[in-house]
């Protein structure tokens, strides 16, 4: 771009405004791709309570035992630097950080903060990011854009608005009312607690096992129950000398999750143990699930979906000898079950009745909180989020049929009541579960980011707003970035 432009298109400003709404580790990760590509004057407006960008619920923990499920040297922000996390680890945390360690989950926030904000500093002075911290509730079409309302009354108009909401805790209630349940993710779910009491944990997968470290952090010294149907801690992730490696799966037979219980059959037959099937399965998870149908994916819902979830979702060692303590040490008990009844006692404390597992037998118990550790709430119709509700109501977002998520297309562009993909409203991460499956893991979420930031900023190239300006090159690192394709 020669001078006369460039001061042309400092004066009339950004030309087009991409809205993030959630500033999670998926808001982060495209904001971060969109200033790669930003070839014209952009406005990224991010809207995120929180203070801190790239957090969300995963990344803003501060425990120290709350460390990443995913080894360092996969857990790069960006596709095409795999080693960008490590090289970070290095600078700001220690040299002795290796591809194989698992570090702090808040190391996590704070590096993908940090590199927001070193993409910031360096991309061209053409590109603005505003970060407004508080929630938005609603959005209205206006005008080829979009009116982003936000919680205290502010509009903000947008060419494009990218819906980052991650996870929303679960909004279960335990069939007496008057017992209420704390969700794990809510900021006061620990608050208040008396730590010589027994709390009772509902679900033993990774949310519990982070509930019961941070119980143990805080130095509570009461009894931990934790509660679940099928009674199975999360899987540990093998050290790198164990796994196996992984040859591309024949996928002929995965048409049905019959056939899917076949293969996984087979393997387990020839010695293959569960995590490692679901790490041959899961690079083509979202074209098993993208060729079934709804009957199918409902079958693997009902019958599958917990072994997928179990082997899915791993500990680290280090967290996996923790728990495995803190049960030997009696601190921490397992009961496979479920909940029959939960009432409230004179003293105050709640009344637990566990119907164990094969019918026969039932266990009491006397807890001061019920934490639960479900997991988030996938059906969308659930959420207590107005802006959800709002989507929902006007039919520009819907859930798919199983209630796994929002119904996106490739692109990840909403599709609405009649069927139709949205060119103004997009979702990344959890959300597009219900199109890919696998959407919740940092691996997936940079490739969407990356994919939907090319997208989006090629078409508001063409769009009126930005053909007003010569396209110009930003520049990131020291090297020029255009919009090709990732
Ligand atoms: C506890 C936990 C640990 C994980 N560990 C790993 C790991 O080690 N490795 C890995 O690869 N993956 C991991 N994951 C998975 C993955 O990284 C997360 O799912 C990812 O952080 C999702 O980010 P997100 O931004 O989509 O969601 P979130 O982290 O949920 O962030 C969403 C943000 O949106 C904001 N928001 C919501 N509604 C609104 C609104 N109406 N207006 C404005 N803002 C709003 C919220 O304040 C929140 O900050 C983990 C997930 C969890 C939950």
């Amino acid at each position: 771009m020669n001078s006369l432009a460039l001061r042309l298109a400092r004066r009339r400003g950004p030309t087009a405004t991409i809205a993030i709404v959630g500033g999670g580790a998926s808001g982060a990760l495209l904001a971060i791709q969109l200033m790669r590509r930003a070839t014209y004057p952009l406005k990224i407006v991010l809207i995120e309570p929180r203070a801190n960008l790239g957090g969300g619920i995963a990344y803003s923990t501060q425990f120290a035992a709350h460390l990443l499920n995913v080894p360092a040297g996969q857990m790069s922000a960006l596709p095409d630097e795999p080693d960008h996390f490590l090289r970070w680890l290095h600078k700001n945390a220690s040299i002795g950080y290796g591809p194989e360690s698992f570090v702090r989950r808040s190391m996590y926030g704070d590096y993908l903060g940090d590199t927001l904000y070193e993409h910031q500093g360096q991309a061209s002075r053409l590109l603005a990011i505003d970060h407004y911290r508080t929630r938005a509730t609603r959005v209205e079409m206006s005008d080829g854009g979009v009116r982003v309302w936000l919680r205290n009354d502010i509009g903000i108009v947008a060419d494009r608005v990218v819906l980052s909401l991650g996870h929303h805790s679960t909004t279960k209630l335990l069939a007496n009312n008057d017992v209420p349940t704390f969700s794990s993710w809510s900021e006061s779910a620990l608050d208040d607690l008396n730590p010589a009491e027994p709390v009772l944990l509902i679900g033993t997968g990774l949310t519990a096992v982070d509930t019961a470290l941070a119980l143990d952090e805080m130095g509570h010294r009461g009894l931990i129950h934790a509660v679940s149907r099928h009674g199975k801690w999360p899987q540990v992730y093998p050290v790198r000398s164990k796994r196996r490696a992984s040859k591309a799966p024949q996928l002929d037979g995965l048409i049905s999750a019959r056939g899917l219980l076949r293969f996984i059959r087979n393997l387990v037959r020839k010695g293959q143990d569960g995590p490692s099937i679901v790490d041959l399965l899961r690079v083509n998870s979202s074209s098993i699930w993208g060729s079934w149908s709804i009957e199918e994916r409902s079958r693997f819902l009902r019958h599958l979906r917990t072994y997928w979830e179990v082997h899915r979702h791993r500990m680290p060692p280090e967290i996996a000898r923790k728990i495995d303590e803190m049960r030997w040490t009696g601190r921490l008990l397992l009961h496979t079950g479920r909940i029959k009844r939960v009432s409230r006692v004179a003293d105050g404390s709640i009344a637990v009745r566990i119907a164990l597992r094969g019918g026969l037998d039932e266990c009491d118990l006397r807890v001061s909180r019920i934490i639960d550790c479900s997991g988030p709430e996938s059906d969308y119709r659930r959420w207590s989020d107005p802006l959800i509700a709002e989507l929902l109501k006007s039919g520009l977002a819907k859930v798919d049929s199983l209630a796994v998520g929002l119904l996106t297309d490739d692109l990840g562009a909403l599709i609405d009541t009649s069927e139709r993909s949205s060119h103004l409203l997009f979702a990344i991460g959890p959300a597009r579960r219900a199109t890919l499956w696998e959407s919740t893991a940092i691996g997936e979420i940079r490739q969407q980011a990356a994919s939907l930031a090319n997208h989006l900023i090629g078409d508001l190239l063409t769009s009126t707003k930005a053909r007003e300006q010569q396209p110009v090159a930003s520049r990131v690192d020291g090297r020029e970035l255009t919009n090709a394709p990732v």
